[in-house]
């Protein structure tokens, strides 16, 4: 069997743009998805390429870096796919208003200030399934295979990237993440060629794009049933979009569930997997809050992870790749707030 430099484990926005960032330094990578390329939370996607507005904090500045870095990557490298559009931010309410309206003097792009809303053109969208397949052109991907710690041997890789939510194959606690289920619905209505502009309220309406306007949010808490929920529009996604947006004889065309998975502070987990067990065991005072330099932890043996990207993979997924393969190239340290060291001192110093 072929010796491959990574074996990547998922194939969604993580697992493909970590491998074609790989790929792009010269490495023999292997994928391997458990069902198809892009079928998990990937699949159900916007994707939005959104920023925020609010006050200034290191997660706003690492979304809007990863924003910019994401939006240039996709623009030089699959111009086609990518739809800059300007995004219409509405508030929620009353309150939300007071809100945006104090963000105003933090709002470090272009923008215009509209009646009810702000215009900003720091964004647009692009599709999922497409974007992914192209990420993953001239990379060899093994699909319909999970990956555990029992069969993880069936390749034979010098490193692993775990790149999907939820990971069983090393019993790392400190990963645990939460899951939120959203839709999205693919739609048509009357004029909706028209809508050439994103719009953000309590839900996501995109422009229009190859026939249809996509609508989405992901909130949902309950996520054993979404497929049904969906169906059924159990949470009444699509009149919210019609509260704010008229769409006189709407028709849903397709829609698609899925799951997205974030962190206790809302950063990615990215970068070496920590062995908790063998750390603990060399420092044991660590828990009680003794420093110890992050180079002296004890890391699994060439593994890293990629994940819970949250609401935001699609900004977030190809930037963290290029820093990760800057990690693993130059040995260049990843950003802290996105290290799997901070979710591992707050799990052992809680437990
Ligand atoms: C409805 C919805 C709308 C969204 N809208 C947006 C948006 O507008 N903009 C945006 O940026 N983000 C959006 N998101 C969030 C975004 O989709 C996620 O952040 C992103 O998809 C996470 O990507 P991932 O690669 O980490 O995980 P996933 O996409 O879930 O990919 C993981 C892959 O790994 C595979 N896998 C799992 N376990 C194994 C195993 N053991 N062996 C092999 N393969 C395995 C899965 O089958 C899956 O294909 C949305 C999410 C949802 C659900």
């Amino acid at each position: 069997m072929k010796m491959y430099d990574f074996l990547v484990i998922g194939s969604g926005i993580a697992g493909a743009s970590t491998a074609y960032f790989l790929k792009e330094a010269g490495y023999e990578v292997l994928v391997v998805e458990k069902n198809t390329v892009c079928s998990g939370g990937s699949y159900g996607a916007g994707a939005f390429l959104s920023p925020k507005l609010s006050k200034p904090s290191k997660y706003k500045d690492y979304l809007n870096d990863a924003l910019g870095f994401s939006l240039d990557f996709y623009q030089k490298n699959f111009p086609d796919l990518l739809k800059r559009v300007s995004l219409h931010k509405y508030p929620f309410d009353e309150r939300d208003y007071k809100k945006l309206q104090s963000y105003e003097k933090f709002i470090d792009f272009e923008y215009e200030k509209k009646d009810g809303f702000f215009k900003l053109d720091f964004a647009g969208f692009i599709d999922p399934l497409k974007l992914t397949y192209a990420l993953l052109e001239g990379i060899e991907v093994i699909e319909n295979f999970e990956v555990t710690k029992e069969n993880l041997k069936t390749f034979e890789a010098k490193s692993i990237i775990i790149a999907h939510p939820n990971q069983t194959i090393y019993e790392e606690k400190y990963l645990k993440t939460k899951n939120i289920g959203g839709y999205r619905y693919d739609v048509s209505f009357e004029g909706c060629e028209k809508k050439n502009f994103n719009s953000h309220k309590d839900c996501s309406i995109s422009a229009y794009h190859e026939g249809k306007v996509a609508i989405g949010a992901t909130y949902i808490k309950e996520i054993n049933n979404l497929e049904k929920d969906a169906k059924e529009d159990k949470y009444n996604l699509l009149q919210k979009a019609r509260n704010f947006f008229e769409m006189e004889k709407l028709e849903v065309l397709k829609y698609y569930t899925g799951v997205r998975n974030m962190s206790f502070d809302f950063f990615p987990i990215v970068g070496k997997l920590i062995d908790e067990k063998a750390t603990i065991l060399k420092y044991p005072y660590i828990k009680n809050g003794s420093k110890v330099p992050t180079s002296k932890y004890i890391y699994h043996d060439n593994v890293y992870i990629h994940t819970a990207l949250g609401s935001r993979g699609f900004v977030y997924a190809p930037y963290n790749s290029m820093l990760l393969v800057d990690m693993i190239v130059k040995d260049k340290e990843i950003e802290s707030h996105l290290s799997p060291v901070r979710t591992f001192l707050k799990y052992i110093r809680k437990a």
